[in-house]
């Protein structure tokens, strides 16, 4: 057995359907009596549904629904100011990454609880990492009082998600769970986790397509993106997580359909020198026949995901510029990372070819 590092993360998590109903005991528990309620404009009824289950048992329910995607500063100091004047003692996001981020940097600023509730499978819920933007740059930061205390999944909450979203969502998560299985600080309970997130999270992808309101689908995708999450959460990641960054920060690109489109790519870069984690994967994925590769694009091709970068607003133009950013700053990775082999890999995502 080889030496590692185990920390796990201090976190409690509630999982099953109608969990939120136990809102109001959670916040007796912890003695909070005037909670703010955090969603993005589009998810404002289910903040609502929030305040209404809350409403009976505190002084004061309050909703902040501005959230918006890579956490812009502007947006934080609003919420911030908002939050001093309704005298909020607990903070409760409800939504996908976007608006978990808006829950973790208030939190982190004024010191409060923060309770997440993800409606995607993005898995920001379980980690303590948060990107900011300022003048549409955009910084991340790791501290463990990031993360938030508690963390509710109620599958009824993402039934909403429509199905594009929620496939490329899924694939989102699953890229945690690929990247953690080569990570340079790996250990044998992320390994456990990685491989169980990214089995769950495949299956329940396939269920999905069959019939999108299936609770047994979704709630084992919820259950995926949890442990693929707190991979996430746990270990650093390489190649993929960067080529994405570089992506959604600098071309502004989706977030979820950046992953989906380059994982493969990214993988097939990295697979000549992680020979143990593509078996464990291949082991993982449906249809592989033994061949990481070639199950994942079996999957993603069965999912009907978007394949290129060029069909989501990436121009050929700016390949060179990715390449360039995306080896500006040395990070961890299985395999030496050199800039022309990284410019041929985001061509291919941008051409949507085949994965090699
Ligand atoms: P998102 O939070 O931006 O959500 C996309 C849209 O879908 C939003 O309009 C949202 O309101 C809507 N939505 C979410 N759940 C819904 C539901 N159940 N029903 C209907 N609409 C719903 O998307 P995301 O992919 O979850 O998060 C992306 C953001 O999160 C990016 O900024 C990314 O950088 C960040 N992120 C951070 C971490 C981290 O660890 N810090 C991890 C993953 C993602």
């Amino acid at each position: 057995m080889e030496s590692f590092v185990y920390s796990p993360l201090p976190h409690k998590i509630i999982f099953g359907r109608g969990s939120t109903r136990q809102l109001p005991q959670c916040l007796r528990a912890l003695g909070f009596r005037r909670p703010l309620v955090l969603s993005t404009p589009y998810q404002i009824e289910q903040a609502r549904q929030i305040t209404e289950i809350l409403k009976p048992h505190v002084e004061d329910a309050s909703i902040f629904s501005e959230a918006t995607m890579h956490t812009p500063l502007g947006i934080t100091e609003k919420a911030l100011r908002f939050c001093q004047d309704k005298e909020s003692d607990v903070l409760i996001s409800i939504g996908g990454g976007s608006t978990t981020g808006l829950g973790k940097a208030i939190s982190f600023r004024k010191d409060l609880y923060h309770i997440a509730i993800p409606t995607t499978y993005a898995g920001s819920e379980v980690t303590p990492i948060l990107g900011e933007t300022v003048d549409r740059i955009k910084t991340t930061q790791t501290n463990i009082s990031i993360l938030p205390k508690t963390v509710i999944y109620d599958v009824d909450l993402t039934l909403t998600l429509p199905l594009p979203m929620s496939l490329t969502s899924i694939i989102n998560a699953l890229a945690h769970g690929v990247e953690a299985l080569y990570a340079p600080n790996v250990n044998p309970i992320v390994s456990l986790m990685a491989i169980e997130g990214v089995r769950a999270l495949a299956r329940g992808a396939v269920q999905l397509l069959d019939d999108p309101d299936s609770i047994s689908a979704r709630s084992t995708c919820q259950y995926g993106a949890w442990l693929c999450g707190t991979c996430l959460g746990s270990v650093g990641m390489s190649l993929h997580h960067k080529l994405c960054h570089t992506l959604g920060g600098s071309f502004n690109l989706p977030h979820a359909e950046t992953h989906t489109i380059v994982l493969p790519h990214a993988l097939a870069y990295n697979a000549p020198k992680v020979p143990k984690a593509m078996e464990a994967l291949a082991s993982a994925l449906p249809t592989s026949n033994g061949d990481a590769l070639h199950g994942l694009n079996s999957l993603l091709n069965r999912l009907g995901v978007p394949r290129s970068l060029g069909s989501i607003g990436f121009r050929e133009d700016d390949i060179d510029k990715a390449a360039d950013i995306s080896v500006s700053k040395s990070y961890p990775n299985p395999r030496d990372i050199d800039r022309d082999l990284i410019r041929e890999v985001i061509r291919r995502a941008w051409a949507g070819e085949d994965a090699r």
